[in-house]
């Protein structure tokens, strides 16, 4: 029997295919816009002049300071800029810094933003910002920060090195995982997490054996657009609070961190969620034990699977699991201190989930 549920639709418009950068001057147009302000972290500024040029007239600027969990700092600094420049709209190129940039914007100035993304994070699709000051992330949503257009041209992913694309990756099969849980998880939903899990997880391994494998590029944008789409439509659970603790008090890397993490938050809900369990086992192929099979993708991948190399202390353990199992919050499996300290211990020594 279908349960009962309610679903919001978010509006969304999605340009997707090689080449479709292309389409960004109709997409800025068809807005109304004349004068964005183009946003990218330091590393991408080269692809940042490109989109401007590419704008031409329609482009006020490039401003290349996107930094991950966007410093309240460069915040200010940019809707400055942005008011200076006298921009009507922003173009996000990157991440999930320059797509939260833009939305950071967008919060108090209520420019319209274009995102292009260039990683698998999925912050393109939510209507969630977040802002950091003095080492606190703040979060919230707010409609008016999503991007009106969303432009996924896979040529732009061709640069994203094999480590960051299997980590990133990760990150967005760990929204499906979470979105297939959620206590607002909805048929379609679900529908749109298994696919994006299976596309992705086809995907990666493509990925990271040839970067330069446009098709699976493809692929796996695809798989992150329908992994960002469902973190938008549901309430996310253990998993994404503890990699958010441990972001926030440890500042460790967030993709890596959600790589790490995944295998033994699912392993820790599995028995009280069969019914992701069912679907996840489906997305990865028929596996039995999907927490053990992200756990040796994440192997097969190259990428880190133990908190120790990401530089975490053994001794900041018990002190990340309290945090964790402080407040309550929505989980399929009651959330204890002890339950998430044997988690993160696991996780710490890279151990296969249990
Ligand atoms: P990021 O945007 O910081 O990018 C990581 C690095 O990769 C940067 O140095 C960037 O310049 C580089 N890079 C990006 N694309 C590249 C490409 N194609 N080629 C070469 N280099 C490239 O990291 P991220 O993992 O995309 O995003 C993480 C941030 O996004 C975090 O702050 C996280 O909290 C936030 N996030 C927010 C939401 C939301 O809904 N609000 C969702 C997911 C992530």
């Amino acid at each position: 029997m279908i349960a009962p549920f309610t679903y919001s639709a978010l509006p969304m418009r999605v340009v997707f295919g090689p080449g479709s950068l292309a389409a960004l001057p109709d997409e800025v147009a068809a807005l109304g816009l004349t004068r964005v302000l183009v946003l990218c972290s330091p590393e991408q500024e080269v692809t940042g002049k490109q989109v401007a040029d590419a704008l031409g007239d329609r482009a006020a600027g490039v401003l290349p300071e996107a930094r991950m969990h966007v410093p309240v700092e460069v915040a200010r600094r940019a809707r400055e800029l942005a008011a200076e420049l006298g921009a009507d709209g922003c173009v996000a190129v990157g991440g999930g810094s320059a797509v939260g940039l833009g939305k950071a914007i967008a919060l108090e100035h209520d420019l319209p933003v274009i995102a292009v993304p260039t990683t698998y994070a999925g912050s393109e699709m939510t209507p969630v910002w977040g802002l950091t000051e003095g080492g606190q992330k703040r979060t919230g949503r707010d409609l008016r920060v999503l991007p009106r257009s969303v432009l996924y041209d896979p040529e732009l992913t061709l640069s994203l090195p094999a480590g960051l694309s299997a980590t990133s990756g990760m990150n967005a099969i760990a929204h499906a995982v979470e979105s297939l849980y959620a206590p607002d998880a909805t048929p379609i939903v679900s529908l749109m997490a298994e696919e994006g899990t299976r596309a992705l997880a086809a995907a990666l391994p493509r990925v990271v054996a040839d970067g330069g494998d446009l098709d699976a590029r493809g692929e796996a944008q695809y798989g992150a657009w329908l992994c960002g789409a469902v973190l938008a439509a549901t309430t996310m659970s253990l998993h994404h609070k503890l990699c958010h603790t441990l972001g926030g008090t440890l500042d460790l890397p967030h993709a890596q961190t959600h790589t790490v993490v995944l295998p033994h938050a699912l392993a820790y809900n599995s028995p009280a969620a069969p019914d992701a369990v069912a679907a996840l086992t489906r997305a990865l192929g028929g596996v039995p034990d999907p927490a053990r099979e992200l756990w040796e993708l994440a192997g097969r991948l190259d990428a880190p699977r133990s908190l120790r190399e990401l530089g975490m202390a053994e001794d900041d353990v018990p002190r990340v699991a309290a945090l964790a199992a402080e407040r309550p919050y929505a989980n399929p499996r009651p959330v204890t201190a002890a339950g998430v300290e044997d988690l993160l211990r696991a996780a710490w020594t890279g151990a296969p989930p249990s």
